[in-house]
């Protein structure tokens, strides 16, 4: 069984050779220290809100980081719903931080890892921080394969039906005075179709891919260079797509 992740479903969908490089070669990937930071950042939020989630203390964590402690305390304050169950439908919902949800699908296996999911009889919330600034535009984020293959998951693993859940996105981190802010993103049968649809289309890819390396030496695709992702990428000059200007720089 090949385990893959929604962040691996990008890559093969932007460029197959970068997952090839990444995920069979396992060539290491770089990380700026700016990254690191973020990174590092974004993890320790996600750590604090589950200690909350399950009441432990979170002061000592708070008190090392101010900043942090600000976003949280914002966050409360913005979305309270999220964080007060009301006592009458308490004994009916189910709430947990880092929830895991794994489905089989062909022959891979997916897991989703909900930053807290709150299930009500009829209705259920995937809720996810971001760390970064939201976007000015949703469409992406709607489109990405972390929205699509976590609305499909919950489906897939539970009674639900589809327009019974959606996906909130909080973008946690605060600029200045501006509040947390929020993207939701609502589901129905036919983005849970079309999801299916896609997603067996790209693993059947894969999965030959996959068999041709195997068999044969047979490399990924890549991606045309007029989509201008190699530019940034850091296997460029691996797959020969440095451009001239750049080589001749001495
Ligand atoms: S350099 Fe271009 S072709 Fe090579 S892995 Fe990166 S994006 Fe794909």
């Amino acid at each position: 069984m090949f385990r893959l992740s929604q962040n691996q479903l990008k890559i093969i969908e932007e460029c197959p050779r970068k997952f090839q490089h990444g995920y069979l070669e396992l060539l290491a990937s770089t990380t700026s220290p700016e990254q690191q930071e973020k990174l590092t950042w974004g993890s320790q939020f996600h750590l604090l809100m589950q200690q909350r989630e399950i009441g432990l203390p979170i002061e000592f964590i708070i008190k090392q980081d101010p900043d942090m402690g600000r976003c949280v305390a914002a966050l409360i304050d913005t979305a309270p719903e999220l964080f007060v169950t009301d006592l009458e439908t308490s004994n009916r919902t189910f709430r947990q931080a880092e929830h895991r949800c794994t489905l089989i699908f062909q022959d891979y296996l997916f897991t989703a890892i909900y930053d807290l999911l709150i299930a009500e009889p009829n209705a259920a919330q995937i809720i996810d921080w971001k760390t970064y600034p939201r976007p000015q535009k949703s469409e992406r984020i709607c489109h990405s394969w972390q929205t699509r293959l976590y609305l499909y998951l919950l489906v897939e693993t539970s009674d639900y039906s589809p327009e019974q859940i959606s996906m909130t996105y909080w973008f946690v981190q605060l600029r200045g005075e501006e509040a947390p802010q929020k993207l939701t993103f609502t589901y129905d049968r036919a983005q849970h179709d079309r999801t299916k649809q896609d997603l067996t289309q790209l693993l059947q890819k894969l999965t030959q891919w996959r068999q041709q390396y195997i068999d044969r030496g047979e490399f990924f695709p890549q991606v045309d260079i007029s989509a201008h992702r190699c530019d940034s990428c850091q296997f460029a000059t691996r797959c020969d797509r440095i451009s001239s200007t750049q080589k001749i720089r001495f």
